[in-house]
């Protein structure tokens, strides 16, 4: 039998980890990709002697890339490793309360009564109920298509209905949090997580309650060699089951006739393909490779994701109060997200995140010195005048640090790379800078998203943070693995329809 082609366009995460589900059943494998470099947002760069992972911070469920490695029979060991990471979070807020909080809801749940007199029995009540929720019905949504009606038919859907309370679907996850903490401390970090998939927690289904039990209940771990180690893990693992790599070569279109694709086009070459996956964003494959403006303003009918500005900065000192993960809490959590979602704009006083990969991997700065990786949640580009954005969000980030830190932060800056919307499209090909796709803003935002296959154009699939199940590592990979499915019963179907 003649070898299949499969092209993939993108080598995101999910276009790396589908390239190695397609070389598994036996397609000759070749990925495009426009930058000089694999992995997408998930990369990394050196500026003055400091090591910077670019985009993600944080690594949950480690099991889809197990699992990936499984189905290709290579031992994951041998490509890749981390470990769990004790402290989940330290988080500040502006009256003074601090937290160091554990990756495990028993400690987690003690730590947060101590420090802020929210019940431990709250805190642990509502991971049982996000595990739960998690099972019957994240389980469902997550892993697989809720475009295929096969999906629907499964006994494990009764089981999810019995699981939804009303509540999941028509409160807001602020709403949810209220009723149930007491302590506006618990209710804020619990409002967070909706952060997660870049969305508004008093507008998104609390329904994304489910996500802490990714974080605290199965744990929140750290790669050897920081979070570009997955993407070198899982291009190493792409190469070794053959599939091809094309970089610095950017996709231009795909070719399809009728009702079929039939390749791409890069670079002036037409390359055929039995099957086409895009890894880009659902916009600009619609918009640009399928030159179907039509379709590609219907995507947009969904809110696009928050995105971010991120300060890179070397830091002239070690701070003992700080962890890989720290939060600098607003005080006005509902201004925040209004500005962000509702006026486009930035809230002067944001919530400051701060990652510092030195804590885990001392090699990462010089020492003495440590990597700030300080970002904050900041509208999807629209045109506003980013310059401008930049330096006031820069001074009141500064003005915050230096309240909840008692220092002066501007004076420890040595070293400074500064990232913003503008720079997410450019380098990423993520339509406004968005960080995750489409937000979970609405609650119908699961069934909005777009599906893995394209209706109407048999052969063309789609996987990654913009289509179905969403953006964030675990999501992504979970898209690839149900992208791959989906085409492995496609190719089963064509092939005894043929017969
Ligand atoms: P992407 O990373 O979006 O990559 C798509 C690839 O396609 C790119 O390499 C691009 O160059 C290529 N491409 C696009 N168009 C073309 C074309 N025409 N031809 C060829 N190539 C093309 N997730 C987490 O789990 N934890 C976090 O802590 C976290 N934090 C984040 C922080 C930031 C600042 C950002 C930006 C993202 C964060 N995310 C986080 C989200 C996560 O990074 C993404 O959801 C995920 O990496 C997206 O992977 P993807 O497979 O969709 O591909």
């Amino acid at each position: 039998m003649e070898t299949k082609e499969a092209v993939i366009i993108g080598s995101g995460v999910a276009g790396l980890a589908i390239a190695t589900r397609l070389a598994i059943q036996g397609f000759r494998v070749k990925v495009f990709e426009k930058n000089a470099y694999p992995g997408g947002k998930l990369s990394m760069f050196e500026q003055d002697g400091f090591r910077f992972d670019a985009g993600p911070s944080l690594f949950t469920q480690p099991r889809n890339i197990e699992e990936l490695f499984e189905a290709a029979g290579e031992p994951v060991r041998d490509y890749f490793t981390y470990q769990p990471v004790n402290i989940s979070c330290t988080y500040f807020f502006e009256n003074g309360k601090m937290v160091k909080v554990a990756a495990d809801p028993q400690t987690f749940a003690t730590q947060l009564e101590e420090a802020t007199g929210e019940p431990a029995i709250n805190i642990i009540n509502y991971f049982a109920d996000a595990e739960k929720l998690y099972h019957d019905v994240g389980n469902i949504f997550l892993n697989f298509s809720l475009h295929k009606k096969n999906t629907w038919l499964h006994k494990r859907v009764l089981k999810a209905l019995r699981t939804v309370k009303s509540a999941y679907l028509f409160s807001s996850l602020q709403h949810y949090n209220k009723k149930v903490f007491h302590t506006p401390e618990a209710e804020q970090i619990f409002n967070r997580y909706a952060t997660y998939n870049g969305s508004n927690p008093y507008k998104a289904p609390a329904m994304l309650s489910l996500i802490p039990h990714l974080e605290i209940n199965e744990g929140v771990f750290y790669p050897a060699g920081g979070m570009v180690s997955i993407t070198n893990a899982l291009y190493n693992l792409a190469k070794k089951k053959g599939v091809e790599f094309f970089f610095d070569t950017p996709v231009d279109r795909i070719v399809y006739t009728e009702n079929r694709a039939l390749g791409i086009v890069a670079r002036d070459q037409n390359i055929p393909a039995d099957v086409v996956v895009s890894n880009a964003d659902i916009y600009f494959t619609y918009g640009r490779l399928l030159k179907s403006p039509v379709k590609a303003k219907k995507v947009l009918k969904q809110e696009r994701s928050s995105s971010a500005l991120i300060f890179y900065w070397g830091i002239d000192k070690s701070f003992t109060t700080l962890g890989l993960h720290n939060i600098f809490f607003s005080q006005n959590y509902q201004q925040e997200f209004e500005h962000i979602f509702t006026r486009k704009t930035l809230f002067n006083d944001p919530t400051v995140y701060i990652n510092i990969t030195c804590k885990e991997d001392p090699a990462d700065a010089p020492a003495g010195k440590e990597n700030w990786f300080v970002m904050i949640n900041v509208p999807a580009n629209s045109g506003q005048d980013w310059e401008s954005l930049k330096q006031t969000a820069r001074q009141n980030i500064i003005n915050k640090l230096n309240r909840l830190l008692q220092t002066d932060i501007a004076s420890l800056i040595s070293s400074e790379t500064i990232m913003d919307p503008l720079i997410i499209e450019e380098r990423t090909g993520s339509y406004m800078g968005s960080l995750y796709g489409t937000s979970s803003n609405s609650k119908m935002a699961a069934f909005l998203r777009s599906p893995n296959f394209t209706p109407g154009i048999r052969n063309l699939y789609h996987c990654g943070g913009s289509v179905h199940p969403g953006g964030g590592i675990p999501l992504c990979l979970k898209s690839a693995a149900i992208t791959a499915g989906i085409i492995e019963k496609d190719q089963q179907k064509y092939h005894s329809s043929a017969h």
